[in-house]
């Protein structure tokens, strides 16, 4: 299968006529050859969602709201497909993906659909001189780049809220998993979604990608994805003065007390270290456990992950399926490697599987502190350190101690200590007793080198606006 760019409501072959080949993770094996297109692909959808702007900006907003309802409608009607495309395009298990992935991308259509209806701005009294009323205005063209971990999820986090506010836009899927964005290009046209308000450009990120941040007629970024990424991003849109929104990438601890329920901190850790093979941006990737029950933890833990099935994503018993791309699995082979040169003891896992695809057993390992690389970098694979603590500060100290701020977990019956804790650490979401609870009101982003800006709720709608403010002499 030839994909093709989704330009001005049709698809179109790649200007340079040039394609690369799509791989299947769990097979290693072509499933699709993507289009490999450069500035000029990119110029053309910009221009597509420049002409298509003034006619969308002036919907209303209960026309988009439908608009976004009727093409939520289609995501969930063909929930099955889209969750084995997403399986095959991944590695990711099927079981994941109709569970999370795409049942998400739903509810974010759904969600901006309604916020939108129901967005307001303020209005400031000057003494008794002025009124001043805010007027948030729709930007224009909108740039969006996406990662390959949850595909549909992300890029629709960000369409969603985009074209909801009246805005146009080019997306720009990652190279490793373009083929459920893809099928929503299609089921936009089924959703009568105007030509040129959602266009979509395949390719890599340092031709299309970067093209993109470059445009001059894109007035926004939004963009999520690693932490080096980001900057190569913010140094060529900063520059040309577009709104930025950046979620980075994430080393997120997960600490856990001696009086937390123990059995289900073991549960839901098994879940927040290896759920997508760790390939969540959300992970709890390093554990640290208070020395009292860190024994016992660990070998609780290992024998947990070493239940885990491991093997065809598409199975609907798997719980583990395949990494992204051989080179992604080397990274993370190179992280299991350096753990034991740090003087690292692995106690579950740590073996690449003897089948074709790319399979990493879920791996645990012991005795590392928090200077040494495995704790500090982000490895995003299925591997997570366990190291213990003697109080709250050191935990606290512990948590910190890396450049990330994503998220954090706390696993603790003292709800003191839980609100203590959560004040103090460096992470943009916290999550207490739980792990990847989400209201979609709730601002999300990461603190330190895990971004700038916050997304969700209100806040995506207003990233998509200008707010202009209007002063009236009374
Ligand atoms: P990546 O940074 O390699 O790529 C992300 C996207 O950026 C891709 O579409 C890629 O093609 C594009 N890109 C690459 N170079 C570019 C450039 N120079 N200019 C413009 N675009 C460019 O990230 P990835 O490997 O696809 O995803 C994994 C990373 O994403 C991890 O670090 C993970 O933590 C992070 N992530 C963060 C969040 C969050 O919400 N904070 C969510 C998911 C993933």
């Amino acid at each position: 299968m030839h994909l093709a760019n989704f330009i001005n409501g049709e698809f179109v072959s790649p200007r340079s006529g040039a394609y690369f080949d799509d791989i299947n993770p769990a097979t290693a094996e072509g499933i699709a050859a993507i289009p490999d297109s450069d500035e000029r692909d990119v110029d053309d959808a910009v221009r597509a969602a420049r002409a298509a702007f003034p006619s969308w900006s002036r919907t209303t907003a209960a026309e988009r709201s439908n608009l976004l309802l009727k093409l939520a409608d289609l995501i969930e009607q063909n929930l099955d497909d889209l969750a084995r495309t997403e399986s095959i395009d991944n590695g990711k298990t099927i079981s994941l993906a109709k569970r999370l992935d795409i049942p998400r991308a739903v509810a974010n259509f759904r969600f901006f659909a309604t916020a939108i209806l129901h967005q307001s701005s303020d209005a400031h009294f000057m003494d008794v001189a002025a009124l001043n009323y805010t007027l948030r205005q729709p930007l224009g063209v909108v740039g969006l780049i996406s990662p390959w971990n949850l595909p549909l999820y992300l890029l629709s986090w960000k369409i969603a809220p985009a074209i909801a506010a009246g805005n146009t836009c080019v997306a720009k899927p990652s190279e490793l998993t373009p083929l459920t964005a893809n099928r929503l290009a299609e089921l936009s046209i089924e959703a009568d979604i105007p030509p040129g308000v959602i266009n979509i450009v395949h390719g890599y990120g340092n031709k299309a990608g970067r093209a993109l941040t470059c445009h001059d007629d894109v007035a926004a970024i939004s963009f999520t994805g690693g932490t080096v990424t980001g900057a190569a991003v913010a140094a060529n849109a900063a520059p040309r003065f577009k709104k930025m929104s950046l979620e980075l990438g994430g080393k997120n601890p997960n600490l856990i007390f001696a009086d937390a329920d123990l059995d289900d901190a073991i549960a839901t850790s098994i879940r927040s270290s290896f759920w997508n093979q760790g390939e969540i941006c959300l992970c709890g990737s390093r554990i640290f456990v208070e020395r009292s029950i860190h024994d016992e933890f660990v070998s609780r833990f290992a024998a947990a992950a070493k239940s885990l099935r491991i093997g065809d994503p598409l199975d609907a018993s798997t719980d583990v399926g395949a990494l992204i791309s051989e080179g992604h699995l080397q990274k993370v082979m190179g992280y299991t490697d350096l753990a034991t040169k740090e003087g690292g003891t692995i106690v579950a896992g740590g073996h690449r599987l003897d089948r074709p695809g790319y399979f990493v057993e879920p791996t645990i390992i012991t005795g590392l502190t928090c200077e040494c690389r495995v704790l500090q970098e982000e490895i995003f694979g299925p591997v997570v350190t366990v190291t213990p603590f003697d109080s709250e500060d050191e935990a606290l100290a512990f948590a910190n101690s890396t450049r990330y701020g994503l998220s954090a977990t706390i696993w603790t019956r003292d709800i003191s200590r839980a609100h203590r804790v959560a004040a103090n650490l460096d992470a943009g979401t916290i999550w207490i007793n739980c792990w990847l609870l989400r209201d979609l009101r709730v601002p999300f982003g990461g603190m330190k080198e895990s971004g700038v800006g916050r997304e969700g709720g209100f806040e995506s709608l207003n990233f998509f606006t200008e707010a202009k403010n209007v002063c009236v002499k009374i």
